[in-house]
């Protein structure tokens, strides 16, 4: 785990599972436009957590590119999970602005739920097919420049599942501290 402290915000990087990270409030799924289950990193997620969370999710799908809803995480250890559907690579243009969009719209939406303490996975870079460097430069500057505008948050976790993006996203954190 590679941490930093930027104007009392604590950001950190850890290799494993978003599923796994008891002492956050909340998780974030890279979600499909329907909400429903599917693979990675949402099919995770709604194992985890368990039948409940598709019904809730019924209630506000389908959702939009970078649009972000709050859920309660059921079975998960999470009491929310927030859902939002990242830009397909290519496809859902412009990519870099709607990647911009999805953090500033996921911390948004957690703040305003007075929500301390959150963990993202890598948005888009899976099955959306975003380049997972590009997609990394874009997630951590879009939370940097976020910083100074939140008023609960105090823990922002990035949770990587392969050791290849967690020192992706390591280097990049370490800029933060230059
Ligand atoms: P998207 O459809 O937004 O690309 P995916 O779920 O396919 O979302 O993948 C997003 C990223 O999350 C990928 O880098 C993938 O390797 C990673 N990932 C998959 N499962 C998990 C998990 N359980 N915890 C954390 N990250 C995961």
């Amino acid at each position: 785990m590679k941490s930093v402290v930027i104007n009392k915000i604590t950001i950190q990087c850890v290799l494993g599972d978003i599923t796994k990270q008891p002492d956050i409030e909340a998780i974030v799924n890279a979600a499909n436009a329907w909400l429903k289950p599917g693979g990675g990193v949402s099919g995770a997620i709604h194992r985890a957590a368990g039948p409940e969370l598709e019904k809730e999710c019924k209630k506000y799908s389908p959702i939009k590119v970078a649009e972000a809803v709050i859920t309660k995480g059921y079975n998960l250890p999470n009491k929310y999970v927030i859902h939002c559907l990242g830009p397909r690579y290519g496809i859902d243009k412009p990519e870099e602005e709607l990647l911009r969009r999805c953090y500033i719209n996921v911390l948004n939406l957690a703040d305003k739920n007075k929500i301390t303490s959150i963990a993202f996975p890598a948005i888009s870079t899976g099955a959306f097919g975003y380049p997972i460097k590009e997609a990394t430069e874009v997630a951590i500057s879009t939370v940097f420049e976020l910083l100074k505008e939140l008023k609960h948050i105090k823990i922002i976790r990035f949770v990587l599942f392969s050791k290849e993006d967690f020192e992706i996203y390591l280097k990049e954190i370490e800029k933060l501290e230059e």
